[in-house]
C-alpha cells in the first residue's frame, strides 16, 4: 500500500509567493566570480527565490568537467549573504549531503541519474532522517512514473515534508526537437496521484537549447505547474556544462516577463459557464463509454460465432477495411489522423483480447 504522504505547501518553506516560484543559477558552479556575477544578476529579478548550482556534476563520460566539489560551497554561502537568495545543490551520495549541510545549503535536489537507482535513493533518504531540509526530486531519466513516485515516497518516509517534484523531461529513443522529451502526461499523472506535491518544471534540461525555453515554460504554467527551474550563466556561451541551454540573467528576465500567468479560478460567470460545458462533456463521456461497451458486446457475439464455425480471430482484410473507412469518416468530422489511428488501435487490441478469451474457453469450436 502506498504510504500517506505529508507534504507542506511551497509557501511554508519559501514564504509568500506572488506567482510561480522561479529557481535559477548556473548548470555548474565554475568559479567564485561566475557564481557571484550570475547571482547578482538574478537577484534583480523579483520572482527568483532560489539560486541553484551544480557542484558535483554527473557526466556521461569520464574526463569531462565534473564540478568544483566542496570548494564551491563557500561561494554559495556568499551568494546567500550578498543577495538573500536561498541556495540549492544536487546531491548524489551521503558525503555530498554532509558537506552541503555543513555549509548551510538551504535546499537539496536529487538529479535524474540518481533517481533511477533505488539503492542510492534509500541511502540519501536514510542520511536525511531527522534533518529538516527541503528536497526536490527530479524525474528519472527513463519515463517511469512509479520510480519517480517511489523516490518521493522514500524521502517522505524518512520524515522529509518539504518536498517538490521537478519535471526535466525523459530520454526518448526517437529524434525529437528536445534534449529530453517532455511527455507531459507523466508529471500530470503524478500530480493526479499526489495532488499536494508541488511540481516544478525544468525547461532547460527538456529543451537543451535557448530558443525552445519560452514555449516549454509557458506550457508548464498553463498546465498549472508551481514553478520553473531555468539555468543561467553570466556568459552562457563559455559555460563548462550545458552552454546551449543557459540564459544570461538579462535574457531570463525577458523570458519571465513574456510569460502569461493564467489563473486557476475565474469570475462567477466564467465558473458557471465552465461548469455547464463540463457537465456536457460528462454526459458525452458516459455516452461514449456505453457505445464502446455495446461495441464490445458485439465483438463478443462475433467471437462466439466465429469460434463455433472454426474461423480465425484476426481477419486482416476486414480490419484494414475498418481502418480506412473509419479514418475517412473521422477525418471528415474534424478528428486528427494521429488520434484516430491510436483510438482504432486501442479498440482493435481490446477486441482481439476479448475474442482470444473466448477462443481459450472454447478451443475446439462446436
Ligand atoms: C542539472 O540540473 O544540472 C542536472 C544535472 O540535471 P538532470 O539531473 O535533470 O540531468
Ligand atoms: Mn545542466
Amino acid at each position: 500500500m502506498a504510504p500517506v504522504l505529508n507534504i507542506q505547501p511551497l509557501e511554508s518553506w519559501l514564504g509568500k509567493l506572488n506567482g510561480p516560484l522561479i529557481i535559477s543559477g548556473p548548470c555548474s558552479a565554475e568559479s567564485e566570480e561566475q557564481v557571484l556575477k550570475t547571482a547578482h544578476g538574478l537577484s534583480k529579478i523579483p520572482n527568483i527565490k532560489i539560486f541553484r548550482a551544480g557542484i558535483w556534476k554527473p557526466r556521461t563520460r569520464p574526463g569531462m568537467f565534473e564540478g568544483m566539489g566542496e570548494k564551491a560551497l563557500p561561494w554559495l554561502k556568499k551568494v546567500k549573504e550578498e543577495t538573500g537568495l536561498l541556495t540549492a545543490v544536487e546531491v548524489a551520495n551521503p558525503s555530498h549531503i554532509e558537506a552541503a549541510l555543513k555549509n548551510n545549503i538551504d535546499i537539496l535536489w536529487i538529479g535524474a541519474r540518481t533517481v533511477v537507482n533505488p539503492f542510492s535513493l534509500q541511502e540519501l533518504a536514510t542520511t536525511l532522517e531527522g534533518v529538516d531540509i527541503p528536497v526536490m526530486v527530479k524525474n528519472p531519466v527513463n519515463p517511469d512514473l512509479n520510480l519517480w513516485l517511489g523516490a518521493v515516497e522514500r524521502f517522505m518516509l524518512a520524515g522529509i515534508t518539504k518536498i517538490a517534484a521537478v519535471h526535466r523531461g525523459f530520454y526518448f529513443f526517437d529524434k525529437t526537437p528536445y534534449r529530453n522529451a517532455p511527455m507531459w502526461e507523466i508529471p500530470i499523472e503524478l500530480k493526479r496521484r499526489v495532488p499536494n506535491l508541488p511540481m516544478i518544471c525544468d525547461p532547460s534540461h527538456i529543451c537543451g537549447e535557448r530558443a525552445l525555453l519560452l514555449d516549454i515554460a509557458q506550457k508548464a504554467l498553463d498546465l498549472e505547474m508551481d514553478g520553473l527551474m531555468i539555468e543561467s550563466h553570466f556568459d552562457p556561451d563559455h559555460a563548462l556544462t550545458d552552454p546551449q541551454q543557459q540564459l544570461t540573467p538579462e535574457d531570463l528576465k525577458i523570458l519571465i516577463d513574456s510569460l502569461v500567468i493564467r489563473f486557476e479560478k475565474g469570475s462567477n460567470e466564467f465558473e458557471n459557464r465552465l461548469e455547464e460545458l463540463r457537465s456536457e462533456i460528462d454526459k458525452i463521456d458516459a455516452e461514449l463509454l456505453h457505445i464502446l461497451s455495446r461495441r464490445m458486446s458485439l465483438v463478443e457475439e462475433i467471437g462466439n460465432y466465429k469460434v463455433d464455425h472454426n474461423i480465425t480471430i484476426l481477419q486482416l482484410k476486414r480490419w484494414s477495411n475498418i481502418v480506412s473507412d473509419r479514418l475517412k469518416t473521422g477525418i471528415n468530422v474534424g478528428l486528427s489522423r494521429d488520434f484516430l489511428v491510436k483510438l482504432l488501435e486501442n479498440v482493435h487490441t481490446e477486441s482481439i483480447r476479448k475474442q482470444t478469451e473466448i477462443y481459450m474457453k472454447k478451443p475446439k469450436g462446436k
